[in-house]
């Protein structure tokens, strides 16, 4: 493995959250990294999933001031929409986000080299040793960006951390092979076997991403599975006791999570000035996980049933 770290390797990161006892062993913190090729109907962060920054136009916080319309040169600010920003003329440059102090408007991604987000990470190494925690990459997909990932792992494993990394998977297998080694933990999205509902909800056909997965438990790297329980698409007895079974059928993976579908994303989609398709689905009971769990486990398999 080639041990050489380029600091100066840049990404596009849109958060950083602490605290994190859901993604990965110990208290982790997890670095966002925009862009994703799914377009899951359900995504609690589609502000993710553009590969470039992005406004975001919360109403709430919105004084009145004027300040954006005067500085935008391209007459995208409107003030007869809801969504404020005409998207066919916004071209994303950020300044009226500068000037909007109340924060209405907000650019989300930022461009970070590997050295500033890991002077980031340091305020928190004392923690990632006393809890057994490190730092988790997520997004989006991190392996969408394939370079910056592996260099902040490499930066990440140099410092003594423990790496974990979210991902669906739906990436070239030559990035698997590559950032793969410098992952102790990978959380592996797996949210339907039936090809056809896969595409229609999420966007992308799963045949590659199934390969994928069965490159990564031959890498023999630690996998937990995760599953966004969601009605309609998964949510029932033979779908979660395929995934369950495919999951036990890679012989290197002996824990499943279910992530129940929840609703905590869906003012980000007015912000971003998109519709939110899912609208009047409801989020699945405890007696439902609890049976959904059953099944799991009649697999071999240690589940959990989680947020996120
Ligand atoms: S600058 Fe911000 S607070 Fe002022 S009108 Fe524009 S969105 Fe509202
Ligand atoms: S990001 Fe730029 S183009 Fe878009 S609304 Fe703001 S100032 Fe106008």
């Amino acid at each position: 493995m080639k041990n050489v770290i380029n600091y100066g390797e840049k990404g596009i990161v849109f958060n950083i959250q602490r605290f994190s006892v859901n993604d990965g062993p110990g208290i982790r913190t997890i670095v966002f990294l925009k862009g994703c090729p799914l377009r899951c109907k359900w995504c609690s962060n589609p502000e993710s999933q553009s590969y470039s920054r992005e406004l975001m136009f919360n109403s709430k916080n919105c004084i009145g001031c004027g300040k954006c319309k005067r500085v935008c040169k391209r007459g995208a600010i409107d003030y007869s929409s809801p969504y404020r920003v005409d998207r066919n003329k916004c071209v994303n440059c950020g300044n009226c986000a500068k000037v909007c102090y109340p924060g209405a408007l907000v650019m989300s991604g930022e461009e970070k080299t590997v050295r500033e987000v890991v002077s980031e990470l340091k305020k928190d190494s004392i923690q990632f040793r006393r809890s057994g925690g490190g730092v988790t990459l997520s997004g989006g997909d991190p392996l969408t960006q394939p370079e910056f990932s592996l260099e902040l792992l490499k930066a990440c494993k140099s410092m003594g951390w423990s790496t974990a990394v979210e991902t669906e998977a739906y990436v070239p297998a030559d990035t698997i092979e590559s950032v793969i080694p410098w992952v102790d933990v990978v959380l592996l999205d797996i949210k339907n076997i039936d090809t056809d509902k896969y595409l229609r909800y999420t966007g992308v056909n799963n045949d590659i991403i199934l390969k994928n997965v069965k490159r990564i438990s031959e890498l023999g790297v630690r996998t937990i599975t995760r599953v966004p329980v969601i009605p309609k698409f998964n949510a029932d007895e033979k779908s979660i006791g395929k995934i369950a079974e495919f999951t036990r059928s890679l012989g290197t993976v002996d824990e499943l999570h279910l992530l129940p579908y929840h609703k905590l994303g869906v003012n980000k989609y007015k912000c971003l000035g998109r519709k939110y398709e899912l609208e009047n689905m409801e989020t699945p009971d405890r007696e439902y996980m609890e049976k959904f769990k059953k099944i799991v486990e009649s697999y071999g398999l240690k589940c959990n049933v989680g947020a996120r």
